[in-house]
């Protein structure tokens, strides 16, 4: 609740100032952002070192209201030179922060211009991003899905591109973050239910499509609306439609996320849990949410050759979802050397 957070902050206050008591002015910005200001002529080095003790400093628990609690905090830096004002070193230090929280929790990264560079990169590809949907540069590739058993493609996973006019073939990772940021994946993943479902109409047989859905699509109810429309369009029965989501969706608001795959899931379709094994892989989201099918991540295919640790995960999660009355898919499947494994494995 509210007034445990602002303990937390006012905690979180108390140890900032304790940590620049001897040089340095601390203030908060809002909301969980603090800002330093540090007099010195010395060089980079100090500015390094004070950043790594903050973020020791911010390690260590604390204790509220009798309870334990652990927190990450992420540094951003910057240096005041001639002609930098207040406004651009706190642009600086901010694209700093951007930099450092991009490197994960309980990171640092000091400002430079290429990170000015980068800015001017994301913002670019979010003005194009807006226009690529119109200009029909979105396209989706399909990946077969096979069964082993039978050796039949009884699958697709549709995977989407875009073919920028400059910069060549685009992967998600180099723009989906980016329309995250700025909800224009709400239009894109709409376009992407929708054009999957009318391509695998044109399609014969009686295999099942997958779609990838990202963990901000799954927050507007919306998409409800775009599947229920896009499954009569296209005339595809729901039973064929599988959707992917990753843990995020169950992380960042458990409630909300498990109530969007149960009303997914009176429409029809199916749940998968993809890249399962890679960041938190709990398994009480296993428990807690009765998935249709484990897609087990491709960094253990990749080195399931050459790794007892990537066989034994593999060999562990092909049993544990047979228990659970789930279904696998293995990721990436390269060489015959991975499939014979594979099969070995379940
Ligand atoms: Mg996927
Ligand atoms: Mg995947």
């Amino acid at each position: 609740g509210h007034n445990f957070g602002d303990s937390l902050l006012r905690e979180v206050g108390e140890r900032l100032r304790r940590e620049t008591a001897d040089a340095g002015l601390c203030a908060r910005l809002g909301g969980d952002e603090f800002a330093i200001l540090i007099e010195s002529a010395a060089g980079d080095g100090m500015l390094i070192e004070r950043a790594h003790r903050l973020l020791s400093a911010m390690r260590d628990p604390f204790q509220i209201e009798g309870q334990v609690i652990y927190t990450s905090t992420s540094v951003g830096g910057a240096r005041g030179q001639a002609g930098v004002n207040a406004d651009e070193l706190m642009r600086r230090v901010d694209l700093a922060l951007y930099a450092a929280k991009a490197r994960g929790r309980d990171a640092f990264a000091m400002y430079d211009e290429t990170l000015d560079q980068q800015a001017r990169e994301r913002s670019s590809i979010r003005t194009e991003l807006t226009e690529a949907l119109q200009r029909r540069e979105l396209e989706l590739f399909y990946q077969p899905i096979i069964a082993l058993d039978s050796g039949q493609t009884v699958a697709y996973e549709a995977l989407l591109r875009w073919r920028h006019p400059t910069r060549g073939l685009l992967l998600p990772d180099q723009f989906l973050t980016i329309a995250e940021e700025s909800d224009l994946i709400i239009p894109i993943g709409d376009w992407v239910v929708q054009q999957a479902l009318a391509d695998a109409a044109e399609w014969e047989g009686d295999f099942r499509l997958s779609i990838n859905l990202s963990p901000s699509q799954t927050r507007h109810l919306h998409l409800l609306t775009t599947v229920e429309d896009a499954l009569a369009t296209s005339g595809i029965a729901a039973g064929r439609l599988e959707f992917e989501i990753t843990e995020h969706v169950l992380i960042e608001d458990a409630a909300a996320g498990a109530a969007m795959l149960e009303r997914l899931r009176k429409l029809g379709v199916q749940i998968a849990l993809d890249d399962f094994g890679t960041g938190y892989s709990s398994l009480s989201y296993l428990r807690r949410y009765p998935f249709d099918r484990i897609k087990i991540d491709r960094t253990f295919v990749a080195d399931i050759e050459t790794s007892d640790e990537a066989r034994a995960i593999v060999s562990t999660l092909t049993r544990l979802a047979d228990a659970l009355d789930m279904r696998t898919t293995a990721e990436g499947i390269e060489r015959p050397g991975q499939l014979d494994l594979l099969r070995k494995l379940g």
